[in-house]
């Protein structure tokens, strides 16, 4: 698979104190469990890394993705029915502490399924996002699943969304590789304008 950012290494981190703290700007994923963060992530960085914390069980954790001139930062999936009560409190803890964090540049791509659409915990994320004035844009992913009409509906509703107002949507699908250059452009103009 051609890989997009050029990763150098992985920090993987189970605590606060292992989060990077070298002054490079963080590009965030954040979508909710099988939205296809991970295969996006594989899109993006060529690894087969991103499938490393996936299966419930295993330790949370966030994967940084050193580009060298930023991290890729792959938030632990959201709206996990299937993890267990101490899981879902790490995971709300591990993932508060990184969000709320605002000594990093940062900008946020939020992953929403473009057939779905919008869920309810995405707009909790949105609200979270637009709220604190964070820089975003979204990545509408498995865009080769709808038809040309389903697709042409689902992009209408979510640009009529309010909290999406203003915000750039960018097609995405790991299988027909829609949009994942584009991500890669966008990340770079918007941590650049941040
Ligand atoms: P995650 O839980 O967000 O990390 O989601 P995964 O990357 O594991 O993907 C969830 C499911 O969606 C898997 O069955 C993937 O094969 C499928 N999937 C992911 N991306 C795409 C895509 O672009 N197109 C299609 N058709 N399926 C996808």
């Amino acid at each position: 698979m051609k890989k997009l950012f050029d990763v150098k290494r992985l920090v993987t981190a189970g605590t606060p104190a292992q989060f990077p703290r070298d002054g490079k700007p963080h590009a965030v994923l954040l979508g909710r469990s099988n939205v296809g963060k991970s295969s996006l992530v594989n899109a993006l960085t060529g690894s087969s890394a991103a499938r490393v914390s996936k299966k419930p069980g295993k330790t949370v954790t966030i994967n940084f993705y050193d580009t060298g001139d930023f991290y890729l930062a792959d938030l632990p999936g959201y709206g996990y029915a299937r993890r267990s009560a101490g899981q879902t409190k790490d995971f709300s803890s591990l993932t508060d502490t990184y969000m709320v964090r605002s000594k990093d540049r940062r900008i946020f791509i939020q992953l929403i399924d473009l057939l779905v659409g919008p869920t309810a915990d995405d707009m909790m994320m949105l609200d979270w996002l637009v709220s604190n004035g964070e820089s975003f844009f979204v990545a509408a992913t498995k865009s080769d699943k709808p038809n040309a009409g389903e697709r042409r509906a689902s992009l209408e509703k979510m640009a009529g969304e309010p909290l999406l107002s203003g915000i750039k949507i960018v097609p995405t699908s790991v299988k027909t590789g829609e949009g994942t250059e584009e991500i890669c452009k966008t990340v770079s103009a918007m941590l650049k304008s941040r």
